[in-house]
């Protein structure tokens, strides 16, 4: 089994007249943070932190500031790409772990609901979420939310195609169809380009078409 790391960073200002929206989560609060998206620092983070572990560039190439598609966009299709691109590589999410840096809101009363909300959207058990926070002492920038995330993936487990030659010897015609569609629901069908179009690096993938 194989195992990748990544970690993601982000900041965003505090601008009034905007909804603030932490890990999908909207919070009451007087301001909301600025950004071509709906500035969603934390799943920003998380969204780089999933692309980096398997070396898929960053949320800025797949989703430029300049494209006007992207604008007000909902920082949940941005996550939703970063895990076609984990799957596609044939890895899971193990765990993750975040801290958000800000002066307010406070994060600790809300903490559960954000775990709640970030796991649902990354489909993992709230346990396998971390979320941190922190108050920004001593950087001066009580104007500004930034959060960090570190992901550990771990490798899909693929039977070895001599164990399935194996079966196929051993089994009747049923379990063999059987498990073809057990390989290919683990697998996924074969494919090397992302849903944006854009030609997955290849590393790993190999062993698995
Ligand atoms: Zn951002």
């Amino acid at each position: 089994m194989s195992m990748r790391i990544g970690y993601g960073f982000d900041s965003h200002a505090f601008k009034t007249g905007v909804p603030l929206i932490i890990g999908g989560l909207p919070i009451e609060h007087p301001e909301g943070l600025a950004g071509h998206s709906d500035g969603d620092v934390l799943l920003h983070a998380i969204t780089d932190a999933l692309l980096g572990a398997v070396s898929a560039g960053d949320i800025g190439t797949f989703f430029p500031p300049s494209d006007p598609r992207w604008k007000g966009a909902a920082s949940s299709v941005f996550l939703q790409t970063a895990l076609e691109e984990v799957a596609t590589a044939g890895y899971k999410i193990v765990n993750i772990d975040t801290v958000l840096v800000m002066a307010k809101p406070k994060i600790v009363p809300i903490a559960n609901e954000l775990r709640e909300s970030v796991s649902r959207l990354l489909g993992v058990k709230p346990g396998e979420v971390g979320i941190k926070a922190k108050t920004p002492e001593g950087l001066n920038q009580d104007h500004v939310a930034v959060a960090h995330a570190t992901v550990l993936l771990e490798s899909l487990e693929v039977p070895e195609p001599v164990s399935l030659r194996t079966l196929e010897a051993e089994a009747d015609e049923d379990r063999d169809i059987e498990m073809n569609v057990v390989v290919r629901g683990l697998v996924g069908d074969s494919r090397d380009v992302s849903a944006l179009g854009r030609k997955i690096p290849a590393f790993d993938t190999d062993d698995l078409t």
